[in-house]
């Protein structure tokens, strides 16, 4: 039984299915309607090395004071949140992020060949959009810095940077426009035009070969003789053993079995938008300075922002649309607003950085699959074929000791 049928749940039942597991697949809405629908659309071959807490103290007191678009923090929730904030703080030291870099490497490098052989089995293989990921600059300085750390990347995590000039820029990109100085083409990455409906191909594959979806409320999970249980529309559902994927909502159905991880839901929001004329984008561009994405999509072109700090269920709050829009509008001829309403999708997060991945000890048949912070998209049939491979006893294709549920204590 696979609770979440995000990218990462659908991943993981796919993966178990391949190894010769009879799988249900339940969620309580339909097949990745949440985060896995609303995102970027990036699977980012080049994010070896996490997003850190900043060690800069003036970039903090920007973040504390809500004067940086790539983040916004709601100050009446700062106290629920101190605890999170202060372990990630402390996962950011460089020793940490060096060893979280490296546990996230063997991930992150197998992602595109994991999703190429699913769309191929989909038929989709023809959505992957082979033209990298832009990062572009208003800040010279900014630009330069990072290019110096280019090389680093490379030699380090093996993470490939194109350094593109501004008159490059206008070749590869025609209709970017404004105050840029140049850009950072990562090239091993790859894009898709509606990450919802890749999950949703995946999920079509698994009934296809004769997986269930189903529709319940996962925090009913209960355990009896030896079965996990769950109260579904069409009756109960028994399985030998669980798998939690259920993304920022994974410590409601764990709670109440007494188990909860240091796990929150990194908000970010995005909007579609009309272009005019015959602009265009051919990948997915980051503006670097301005904190948010432009991400071409089957809607629209869709804005997409960075992190939002907030209670789990604070009421919506999309200023950092409010204040990417006029930033997206500098550098790129957008055109009216597609959606009434700007969409809330929320990144499971752990502090350090890295997702649960394995077997929760103590409670035989629970295994965790969550926490892929702004990666899951990228990740989750990569970490479906590492927990698949743990489930039914296959040599994995990494240590998978870092992932491991417990390491929070
Ligand atoms: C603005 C934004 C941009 C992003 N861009 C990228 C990107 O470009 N590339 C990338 O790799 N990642 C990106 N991410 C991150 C990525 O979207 C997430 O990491 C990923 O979607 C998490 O997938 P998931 O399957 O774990 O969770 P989800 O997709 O949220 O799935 C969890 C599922 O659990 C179900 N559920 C919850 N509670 C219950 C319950 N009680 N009972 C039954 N079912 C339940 C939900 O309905 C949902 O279907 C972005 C995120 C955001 C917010």
């Amino acid at each position: 039984m696979v609770l979440g049928a995000g990218m990462v749940g659908v991943s993981a039942a796919l993966a178990l299915q391949t190894r010769g597991r009879a799988v249900v697949l339940v969620d309580r809405r339909g097949v990745a309607e949440e985060t896995s629908h609303g995102n970027a659309g990036i699977i980012q071959r080049e994010a070896v090395v996490p997003y850190t807490f900043p060690r800069d103290w003036r970039v903090v007191l920007d973040y504390a004071l809500n004067r940086r678009t790539e983040a916004h923090l709601h100050h009446w929730d700062l106290m629920g949140l101190a605890p999170w904030l202060w372990e990630h703080f402390m996962n950011s030291a460089s020793d940490r992020v060096e060893a979280t870099a490296r546990a996230a490497r063997p991930l992150v490098e197998r992602c595109v060949t994991e999703h190429e052989a699913w769309l191929r089995l989909a038929g989709l293989e023809g959505v992957l959009r082979r033209t990298g990921y832009l990062r572009v600059y208003r800040s010279a300085e900014r630009l330069e810095k990072d290019v110096a750390l280019s090389a680093e990347a490379l030699s380090r995590w093996g993470v490939v940077s194109e350094h593109i000039s501004a008159d490059r820029l206008r070749e590869l990109e025609p209709h970017l426009q404004g105050p840029l100085t140049g850009g950072l083409l990562k090239p091993q990455a790859v894009s898709v035009p509606d990450p919802g409906a890749v999950g949703k191909a995946y999920a079509a594959l698994l009934r296809e070969r004769g997986g269930r979806f189903i529709t319940a409320d996962a925090r009913a999970l209960n355990a009896t003789s030896g079965q996990w249980r769950l109260d579904a529309d069409e009756g109960p559902i028994e399985a030998r053993e669980v798998v939690v994927a259920l993304g920022p909502w994974s410590n409601e159905a764990l709670r109440p079995l007494g188990i909860e991880l240091p796990l929150i839901g990194k908000r970010g929001y995005h909007k579609h938008y009309s272009v005019l004329g015959n602009a265009g984008l051919s990948r997915p561009v980051l503006d670097v300075d301005g904190g948010y994405v432009l991400a071409p999509m089957a809607r629209g072109m869709r804005l997409t922002t960075g992190a939002e700090f907030a209670r789990f269920d604070a009421p919506p709050t999309p200023v950092q649309i409010d204040k990417t829009e006029p930033m997206a509008r500098e550098i790129f001829p957008l055109g009216e607003a597609v959606d009434n309403e700007a969409w809330l999708g929320r990144r499971p997060c752990l502090p350090d950085m890295l997702p649960a991945i394995g077997p929760v000890p103590g409670k035989k048949g629970l295994w965790l699959d969550f926490g892929h912070h702004h990666l899951g998209f990228t990740l989750g049939p990569v970490t479906g074929h590492l927990l698949a491979q743990m489930m039914t006893g296959e040599t994995p294709f990494t240590d998978p000791a870092p992932y491991r549920p417990e390491r929070f204590g």
